[in-house]
């Protein structure tokens, strides 16, 4: 069986800046696939379909549930949010390292399906920081920004299971620990055994 890849999860209320920075791990990486989701939700200014998300209906997603193709799937402010079983496996089973970015919810259920998953939670630098960050965003009514901050503060409750923990202070900073805690997965020993025994036979 060939190897599978590394796959990382992380989680971080909304606001906490966790695009930015898996973006830039991304960037920095290229060789790392992102595992799009499936959301009912709209597409956002500048959100394009099949990069940021899979955008399609309810009906559709309903039917997706019904045919067993999410891992995991959550209502999150009122919109339907799912994994695909088949495209993360596709590429874990290629060899290829995964980035999901993900509630904790979600990730909770992948922790249980995939344990050598790795967990990292980023958080924002407090909580009045990160309603500012909510409010600055600017494509959501006042309505959503309040849910969206209660969400968040039952969210951060989560931060006890996760592997690692981002204070994202300055985005810089945390991107560059986001690329070391993957950098550092990928040389533990654990991993390497097959490239350590060919390394000792020549
Ligand atoms: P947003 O609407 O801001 O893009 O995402 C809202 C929340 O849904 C974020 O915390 C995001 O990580 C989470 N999310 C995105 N895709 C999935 C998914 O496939 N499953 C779950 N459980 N959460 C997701």
């Amino acid at each position: 069986m060939s190897k599978k890849g590394l796959f990382i999860v992380v989680s971080a209320p909304s606001g906490a800046g966790k695009s930015s920075i898996c973006q830039r791990l991304l960037m920095a990486c290229p060789e790392i696939k992102f595992s799009v989701s499936y959301t009912s939700r709209e597409p956002r200014p500048g959100e394009i379909n099949g990069k940021d998300y899979h955008f399609i209906s309810r009906d559709e997603f309903q039917e997706r549930i019904d045919q067993n193709e999410f891992v995991e799937w959550i209502e999150n402010y009122g919109n339907l949010y799912g994994t695909s079983i088949k495209a993360m496996d596709d590429i874990l089973e290629n060899g290829k390292d995964l980035l999901l970015d993900i509630e904790p919810r979600g990730a909770k259920k992948i922790k249980q399906k995939y344990k050598k998953s790795i967990f990292v939670f980023v958080l924002p630098p407090s909580r009045i920081e990160l309603l500012k960050r909510l409010e600055k965003r600017g494509h959501e009514t006042d309505e959503a920004i309040k849910s969206r901050f209660a969400q968040a503060e039952s969210e951060l409750k989560e931060v006890s299971w996760y592997d690692y923990i981002i204070f994202n202070e300055d985005l810089e900073t945390a991107a560059n620990e986001l690329m070391a805690i993957y950098v550092a997965e990928k040389c533990k020993r654990n991993r390497l055994k097959d490239k350590i025994k060919e390394y000792i036979k020549k």
